[in-house]
């Protein structure tokens, strides 16, 4: 449990984190490989094979993360495609009730995702997260993904948080290691960023599997 009470802020990730990841995989594993065969006239597995050196080069950087570098490194409509698979989007079990019970108790919350300003967009028009929320920041605002450490810093220009009462939920380990770099003292890992694959393990930071295993109480204890 976090130390809920020397927290003051909470930063939260949206894909992995709140929400179930599966979407997201679905869509560049499978529902883009597919497409890109398609338009090319390939097998899937021709196409898969192609455009993995492409994905793991931009991998960790704001293009990963970029709708409109893929729709042009691509040659495909990516906005349109995530509409076509919207179906998938999913709000984890719990992470409902732990946002309502964390504003209750005071703290502000953050959405800080490296999620594209249209793939934001349309999956708060899915989930309506934005009614749990204080505050949503896209890492595009910033013009640096939260895998950067100076990343820190610029969301302190448009959101201020003290960083040793500020608590990070994350599934990204690169993001909560540049995160702790930074100076944020209280970090914790999703570990199951996709409900349709295996746990990802780690023992550098606290973890949790279910959000219940990390909402507050109602009220503060001693
Ligand atoms: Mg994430």
């Amino acid at each position: 449990m976090p130390d809920w009470n020397n927290i003051s802020s909470v930063l939260l990730d949206m894909d992995g984190t709140l929400l179930d990841l599966k979407f997201d995989s679905h869509f560049w594993q499978e529902y883009v490989p597919e497409r890109y065969a398609f338009s090319r006239g390939l097998d899937i597995p021709t196409a898969k094979q192609l455009l993995a050196p492409t994905f793991k080069k931009h991998e960790g950087t704001l293009n990963w993360y970029c709708l409109d570098f893929w729709s042009q490194e691509l040659e495909l409509d990516i906005v349109e495609m995530k509409k076509d698979v919207a179906h998938l989007i999913a709000i984890k079990t719990g992470a409902l009730e732990f946002l309502k019970r964390l504003r209750q108790r005071g703290k502000r919350c953050t959405l800080v995702t490296n999620a594209h300003p249209h793939s934001l967009a349309l999956k708060l028009e899915h989930t309506r997260l934005d009614n749990h929320l204080d505050h949503i920041i896209s890492a595009h605002e910033l013009g640096l993904p939260k895998e950067d450490p100076g990343f820190w810093a610029e969301l302190q220009s448009v959101e201020p948080f003290t960083p040793h009462q500020t608590l990070l939920v994350d599934d990204n380990l690169n993001a909560l290691r540049s995160a702790q770099q930074f100076g944020i003292k209280h970090l914790l890992a999703a570990c199951y960023p996709d409900s349709k694959r295996e746990r990802q393990h780690t023992d550098e930071f606290a973890y949790f599997h279910e959000f219940d295993e990390i909402t507050p109480a109602s009220f503060p204890t001693s």
